[in-house]
């Protein structure tokens, strides 16, 4: 099996009816490209950059964020790398940065929360300041994390825009063809994703983030584990209307959390239309073989039956086992 994914590392992920997803890396640090070329990825579908801040010392300055971004841009060529913005907070702590002691850390004060107030309003713009000038490098897709409501966009959005004439205006090159899109990991902006679709480039969705709000159970608490549902009907909804509100804009919807290498979902997301997966490099060859083996059309059917003929996550499993054998 090893030696016959050996050989699909320079293929392109093309299912057995000829349609093409696209299979990307998750990575933390620039060191993970090594494991990104090992494992023929298309792209990279999330950066975590809040390594970056959680390794060092002190904030992390302008050139040195710079520096990373372009190694990460340089080292993909022309091909796409979806960076996204500071995501601290929750359970990641910053030696320098002292937050206020949280009831709920996860649904609190966390993400593109803390970008969009004082507090991180200097971080926030020095992080869009050395992404854009990295632009300049290779394919950058810039993504904010944790976005609830339209309003947060649109001013993560103006910032972004204002920083972006600021170096035009000091003669910085930046790219131009810079695309800006959210992650869904709240359930309120995948409800809404109708309307985020119109303003937004593209969605990645969060499921490791969307699962747990949607259930209402925290990600790492074991005893609501079997709360953990990546194949429960309300979830497989809630994702099919964010594909669907994308395409009816023109836009591409991609997935990021772990569901998007998970061998049982991998179908369903292809029947659903899923443009782009983003997993951990050495899920990438397992799934592109899995993608190689399987037709979209059955898939539609497959997921077809998953959204509306199934009441319960057990009954989806045993659905795709039936049907990926
Ligand atoms: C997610 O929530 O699915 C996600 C990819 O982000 P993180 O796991 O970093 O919260
Ligand atoms: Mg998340």
């Amino acid at each position: 099996q090893k030696a016959e994914w050996e050989k699909l590392k320079e293929a392109d992920t093309v299912t057995a009816d000829g349609k093409h997803f696209e299979l990307a890396a998750n990575i933390g640090t620039p060191k993970d490209l090594e494991g990104v070329h090992n494992n023929g990825a298309e792209a990279i579908g999330l950066y975590r950059t809040e390594f970056l801040y959680m390794d060092s010392p002190d904030f992390p300055t302008e050139e040195d964020q710079f520096e990373a971004y372009k190694a990460v841009l340089e080292g993909m060529g022309d091909k796409p790398v979806v960076v996204r913005t500071m995501d601290i907070g929750g359970d990641k702590e910053l030696p320098y940065l002292t937050l206020p002691h949280e009831m709920n850390p996860f649904l609190g004060y966390r993400a593109l929360r803390i970008s969009l107030s004082e507090l991180g309003d200097d971080m926030f713009r020095t992080q869009l300041r050395a992404l854009l000038r990295a632009s300049a490098f290779g394919n950058l897709r810039i993504m904010f994390p944790m976005v609830a409501t339209l309003k947060e966009f649109r001013a993560a959005k103006k910032m972004y825009d204002e920083e972006r004439q600021k170096l035009i205006d000091e003669g910085v090159a930046v790219s131009d063809t810079i695309q800006v899109g959210i992650m869904i990991e709240i359930p309120a902006a995948a409800v809404l994703a109708d309307k985020f679709a119109k303003e937004v480039d593209f969605f990645s969705i969060g499921t490791n983030d969307l699962i747990q709000y949607t259930m209402a159970a925290d990600r790492m608490n074991e005893r609501v584990s079997y709360l953990y549902q990546p194949y429960n009907p309300s979830i497989l909804r809630l994702i099919k209307n964010v594909i669907d509100s994308a395409h009816a804009e023109g836009k591409w919807a991609g997935m990021c959390g772990e569901m998007a290498g998970d061998q049982t979902a991998v179908p369903i997301l292809m029947g659903m239309g899923l443009d782009e997966f983003s997993m951990s490099a050495t899920s990438i060859l397992k799934t592109r073989s899995l993608m190689k083996r399987l037709s979209t059309e059955d898939m539609k059917v497959l997921a077809d039956k998953a959204l509306n003929d199934c009441d319960t996550m057990e009954e989806v499993i045993e659905l795709v086992e039936e049907a990926v054998k």
